[in-house]
């Protein structure tokens, strides 16, 4: 399961942005196009709405969008039970795309303990 932060383009989009700077979401199954438009589907299910024009890519930011955030994964394990954070796999140097391949569990980190989470349909 791969993330790309997004916000949904267009002024106001979703009734966020002002003052309260951009709401990132989380995009799975997604595409982007000229570094610029994303296609897929908001962990949070918000959609882009008549005024909107769809998806811009954010590439490097984080991901703002309260919702999407309780539904992203903190960790994530491989098929030994190793487990690695999210944040380690997306920043690290140490992580290349063989770590990113190998951790695909999706997991969350609750009371203390992480979980694999079911992946959101
Ligand atoms: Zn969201």
């Amino acid at each position: 399961m791969k993330f790309i932060p997004a916000k949904l383009a267009g002024r106001c989009a979703d009734g966020f942005e002002r003052g309260q700077g951009v709401k990132v979401h989380a995009l799975i199954n997604a595409t982007v196009q000229d570094h610029t438009f994303a296609y897929g589907d908001a962990l949070c299910k918000a959609e882009p709405g008549r005024r909107s024009v769809g998806w811009s890519a954010m590439e490097g930011y984080g991901v703002t969008c309260p919702k999407c955030l309780k539904k992203m994964p903190t960790h994530w394990m491989d098929s030994f039970g190793n487990i690695a954070t999210n944040e380690w796999l997306q920043t690290s140097d140490k992580s290349t795309s063989d770590y990113r391949a190998e951790y695909n569990i999706p997991c969350k980190e609750i009371g203390g303990k992480v979980i694999p989470m079911v992946e959101p349909s």
